[in-house]
């Protein structure tokens, strides 16, 4: 099926105008860690987020961040096991970047106040999540890392906003939502068009002009009906990326993590995640009868890789007839448990289930995007002027399945990296300011009441296990929605809507694509890796006739034994 994505989405013409050297977008782990490294090297910084800083699934991550701190542990181990899990179609060289700058990034955070969890020691506890050959998951707060990373992050940035008081350097904007980017006549991205719920002059949509844009927008969990994502998480990164003409790779690689707290047939939104660190401190899978099921499909068996375990739940639902499997975590004790997972426990019984005395219902659902914007290892996207960091990019280190905890060291080495390149650049006078120019094509606008249809039609159709029959069926519930001119108001619900819908478009296209099961791409008419014919990248652009064209880039085979 031809698949035409609109230039822009319809928008009212910007009633104001800002500017910056830097605009960073987004303020999780990434585009915090972006803004403040940032700002100590350049003069004017604008921090725009969607709604307030907190927000983001950076403050929901639970189990950790992974880098090789233990002196018997090393780069090469973590690069190994990072390998292994992107099952053949990691970027080599990004992924020695994440290995090899994490730890001193890492023992930034705690400079910057993080408080991590310590041993009697007073070294930081590491624990282990699926995938990884060591302990090397330093955690805080028990099963509360992103939120205390988080807030030091902003009480950083709250310390770097007083001290420019008099001169403000950087400059936070709130409850704004960025709608397009802006382009020069070469393509160059000098800007975004937002919209922004403000005071006085402020307020509506408005232009902020820079000489580079950095995306750090996060993930696409909304796509779907049930994800661990928090609300903001709409993906409206990449499609802006992609309506601009970025290259967007590897989308169909998504994440969904296996043990998401199943609350009914009809839960939706955001879901409560029983993190994998349960499982690395020895909590079990079993199915209704009280059966474990992972000793027999993986060496690793409950700590298997992600995709392994939602595929061996996906496979136990279908032979139970089934719609959840139970974690049982019981054995644990009341005291470990609320000591080691005290948000996790208390979140449970609030829901009504006591991981101390209950087994815990659980099925997959949406967790992380692999793919996105595609950088190179300097955060760099195809757009001269635009960057991309933390989820919303594709550097290549997840390959087909990101390794649990290296989601939230990749925001952090990468947004390290870019205000790196974007001080060296501008120093350099490579970073030239251009003016926008005005296009006249096609707009865009879905109303927000399709929303529910988008993700009914992901679900079922582009869900945990695609075919070809579901992904065409999918691809036409879509184009019909596209198609379908339900009147709508330019508002943040409708543009996020279109959001959903483009890169739902997008991911739904390139899953068709790559005829075989990788990673967190799995397709039960294709169920083997095909390395003759898919051990590669797929790429996504929109041309300038509003056509996207795919094509596969192939990496070379490597021996990750
Ligand atoms: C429940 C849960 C548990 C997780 N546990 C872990 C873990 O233990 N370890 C790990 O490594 N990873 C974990 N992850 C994944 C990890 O948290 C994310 O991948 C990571 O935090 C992403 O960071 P980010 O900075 O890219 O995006 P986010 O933290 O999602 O931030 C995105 C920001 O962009 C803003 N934004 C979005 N769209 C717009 C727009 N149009 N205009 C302006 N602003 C916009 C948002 O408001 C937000 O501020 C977990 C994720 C979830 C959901």
């Amino acid at each position: 099926m031809t698949l035409r994505i609109p230039a822009r989405l319809t928008a009212p013409e910007p009633g104001w105008v800002i500017s910056a050297d830097v605009i960073v977008v987004g303020s999780g782990i990434a585009g915090l860690t972006a803004a403040l490294r940032l700002r100590q090297r350049v003069d004017r910084v604008l921090l725009v987020t969607k709604t307030v800083l907190s927000e983001g699934s950076t403050q929901w991550a639970q189990g950790g961040i992974a880098a090789a701190l233990d002196p018997a542990d090393s780069a090469e181990e973590h690069l190994g096991d990072t390998l292994v899990a992107g099952a053949g179609v990691c970027d080599e060289d990004a992924v020695r970047v994440l290995v090899s700058e994490g730890p001193a990034r890492v023992r930034e955070l705690v400079t910057l106040g993080t408080q991590f969890d310590r041993g009697p020691d007073g070294e930081i506890s590491l624990t282990r999540e699926g995938g990884h050959g060591r302990d090397r998951i330093a955690h805080a707060g028990g099963d509360a890392t992103g939120k205390e990373i988080s807030r030091a992050l902003i009480a950083s940035l709250g310390a770097a906003l007083v001290a420019v008081k008099e001169d403000p350097g950087i400059e936070v904007l709130e409850h704004a939502l960025v709608v397009d980017l802006l382009q020069d006549k070469d393509s160059r991205v000098c800007g975004v068009t937002l919209h922004v719920i403000g005071e006085g002059q402020m307020d509506g949509v408005g232009a902020a002009r820079a000489r580079a844009v950095v995306l750090a927008t996060g993930g696409i969990g909304q796509v779907y009906s049930a994800t661990t994502n928090p609300s903001v998480a709409t993906g409206d990164g990449v499609a802006a990326a992609l309506r601009a003409g970025a290259v967007i790779a590897d989308l169909e690689f998504v994440q969904f993590h296996p043990t998401v707290l199943w609350l009914g047939e009809g839960a939706s939104g955001q879901q409560p995640l029983l993190s994998e660190a349960m499982r690395g401190e020895g909590a079990f899978l079993v199915d209704g009868d009280g059966v474990r099921f992972m000793g027999g499909v993986h060496d690793l068996a409950d700590l298997a890789p992600r995709d392994i375990v939602a595929k061996a739940i996906v496979a136990r639902m279908a032979q139970t007839d089934a719609d959840h499997v139970y974690l049982d975590a019981r054995h644990l004790g009341k005291e470990f448990l609320e000591q080691r997972f005290p948000s996790i426990v208390a979140r449970c019984r609030e829901l009504g289930f006591d991981p101390v005395t209950d087994l815990l219902p659980v099925a997959p659902a949406q967790h992380y995007a692999s793919g996105g914007v595609r950088t190179d290892v300097l955060g760099r996207s195809s757009l001269a002027g635009l960057y991309a960091c933390g989820e919303v990019s594709c550097t290549g280190v997840h390959g087909a399945n990101r390794l649990a905890s290296n989601s939230l060291l990749e925001g952090l080495v990468f947004a390290y990296r870019i205000a790196e390149d974007i001080t060296s650049r501008l120093s350099a006078g490579d970073l030239r300011s251009t003016d926008p120019w005005v296009r006249r094509e096609d707009t865009t606008l879905v109303a927000a009441q399709e929303r529910t249809g988008i993700q009914r039609a992901m679900t079922v159709g582009t869900g945990a296990v695609r075919c070809a029959d579901s992904l065409a069926q999918a691809a036409k519930n879509l184009q019909f929605i596209a198609d379908s001119r339900s009147g709508s108001t330019a508002d943040p619900d409708s543009w996020e809507t279109s959001n959903l819908l483009h890169v739902a478009q997008l991911l739904t296209a390139v899953a068709s694509l790559r005829e075989e099961t990788r990673g967190g791409h799995v397709r039960s008419d294709f169920t083997e890796h095909d390395d003759d014919h898919w051990l590669g990248h797929t790429y996504a652009v929109r041309e300038a006739d509003g056509l996207i064209t795919t094509s596969f880039h192939p990496t070379a085979p490597r021996d990750v034994s």
